[in-house]
């Protein structure tokens, strides 16, 4: 950490400081300039000090220098983490494909989409069978008749699943069933949740927060990770911005700021990022272009009449015409979309 002192910091606030700090068991070296003075402080301080330091007399900011998510963080040295999902692995530089409905509707739409998905080259599929919706209204997901059905695809297809998790309550049924776990957007920062899923043995999808900035969803990231689960895949679904033709802005900067900043695994959602099921081949392309490790994509029978999201999903035959497009891309970037290293 670096104190700033005020110009008319007195000798007595800067002997203040060096007293406080060794208190804690730091050292401090003092770098007196023409008009300012800085305290550079040398050792590991309790994550409180930036603030009450800047609370005391003489001094201007009191700056953290290291990343506050320990665990997260990517140093030089880190490399970069590598998660298997059933028989494929993300985050080893190959471009995974996760897809399927947005919510399990019935067997045979859940199924018709899961063999078509697995035939189309997809090596995880999708489904949401715990929903979180904004009417209490609205049909909320089919619950454990849903998990059940994902088990029944993933006999049926060999393809793991993952599926959202919502509540503290469910996350030993959901990961009974699941071979990854979703926490979407709407309960991002549910620390109650994200520690529950710390003690869970199954990776963990964590959506960024519609609101979080790339720092917030960082520490929620390490809150599951503090908690004990290492697995923690992170995925940009878009964030709120003042534009409203999209549903929500999908971040793509966010892909080449994480890399720099964390070895966790990286995803993107571009169908809830868009909102429209005719963006969402563009941005799946372009997060696989900008280093996503990733992709994660709503894809029905029958868009028409889905139950949820049908405006941003794919139908089957334009799930194949991505995938077209999408092998030639990785490939052509050293990269295969079939989990495989590279
Ligand atoms: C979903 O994946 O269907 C979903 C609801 O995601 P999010 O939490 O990102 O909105
Ligand atoms: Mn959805």
């Amino acid at each position: 950490m670096i104190i700033v002192m005020q110009d008319t910091a007195t000798q007595e606030d800067i002997l203040a400081i060096e007293e406080r700090v060794r208190a804690e068991g730091l050292e401090t070296r003092v770098l007196r300039g023409v008009e300012k003075t800085v305290i550079a402080l040398i050792g590991k301080r309790p994550p409180e000090l930036a603030e009450q330091i800047e609370r005391m007399p003489g001094v201007f900011s009191a700056m953290p220098i290291g990343e506050p998510f320990k665990l997260a963080a990517r140093s030089e040295a880190t490399e970069r983490s590598r998660i298997q999902i059933g028989n494929a692995t993300i985050g080893n530089g190959s471009a995974m494909v996760m897809a399927g409905p947005c919510t399990v509707e019935n067997r045979d739409q859940l199924l018709t989409t899961a063999r078509h998905v697995a035939a189309a080259g997809a090596t995880v599929l999708r489904g949401g069978a715990f929903k979180p919706r904004s009417s209490p209204y609205s049909f909320q997901g089919l619950g454990v008749e849903g998990l059940k059905l994902l088990v029944e695809a993933r006999e049926t297809t060999g393809l793991p699943v993952i599926t959202e998790v919502l509540d503290p309550r469910h996350v030993d049924v959901v990961a009974d069933h699941a071979d990854v776990l979703q926490v979407g957007t709407r309960n991002a920062q549910n620390y109650v949740l994200l520690r529950e899923l710390g003690t869970c043995e199954k990776p963990i999808m964590l959506k960024r927060g519609m609101g979080n900035t790339i720092d917030e969803w960082l520490m929620c990231a390490e809150y599951i990770m503090a908690s004990g689960n290492p697995d923690v895949i992170l995925c940009e679904r878009g964030i709120r911005t003042f534009e409203t033709s999209s549903r929500f802005t999908l971040d793509l900067n966010a892909i080449p700021l994480l890399r720099r900043r964390t070895h966790l695994p990286i995803a993107v959602d571009p169908s809830q990022g868009t909102g429209h099921w005719f963006m969402v081949e563009a941005l799946s392309l372009a997060a696989i272009a900008a280093g996503a490790d990733g992709i994660i994509v709503e894809v029905h029978p029958t868009p028409d009449v889905a139950l949820i999201d049908g405006q941003q999903s794919l139908s089957l035959e334009n799930f194949s015409g991505l995938m077209t497009k999408l092998e030639p891309l990785a490939a052509s970037l050293g990269r295969s979309t079939q989990g495989v290293d590279s």
